[in-house]
């Protein structure tokens, strides 16, 4: 994760103005900034991105734009565990099921490959601090919650809540 980063800290900044300035599209295989929106309107999918470090690339869409958040740790499929996600910059719809090989010198050089695909369905939220949502996808299911951690611009805590609430 570069050091200095300009993140969107709301939920409601939708721009896609860093995921522009951060890539070379003549040289990245990477979709190019544009607003859309899926039939659905409620995309999600994980990507396992072989960059510098490994790392899993949470995306949800909302209004046009992939809301993004970088897991260190593999996503937890099971109540019990918290992982660490931090947030990133705002990415095309696009880009949700994109694969490829972002090249050598590149911001993010390396293999993406989706890791994981549905649909995600709100369920609270406080925005820009909270969301709590209920994912359909192929490997992860069930409710998940989004918490940001105080006094913390980009870091959150991602895990799968316990059903037996
Ligand atoms: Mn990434």
């Amino acid at each position: 994760m570069p050091a200095e980063f300009h993140l969107p800290f709301s939920f409601e900044d939708l721009s896609l103005k860093e995921y522009q300035n951060r890539r070379n599209f003549s040289r990245s295989p990477e979709p190019p900034a544009r607003e859309q929106h899926s039939t659905e309107g409620n995309i999600y999918s994980i990507q396992e991105h072989h960059a510098s470090r490994l790392h899993w690339d949470l995306r949800l869409e909302k209004d046009g734009v992939l809301l993004s958040w970088a897991l260190p740790k593999e996503p937890p499929r099971e109540p019990g565990i918290r992982r660490l996600a931090v947030r990133t910059e705002n990415h095309p719809l696009d880009y949700a099921f994109f694969e490829g090989e972002i090249p050598a010198g590149g911001y993010g050089a390396g293999t993406v490959r989706v890791w994981d695909r549905g649909h995600y369905y709100q369920l609270e939220s406080k925005p820009g601090t909270e969301i709590i949502f209920r994912i359909e996808g192929e490997k992860l299911s069930g409710i998940y919650c989004l918490i940001k951690m105080k006094k913390d611009e980009k870091n959150w805590l991602f895990f799968k809540k316990s059903t037996s609430v």
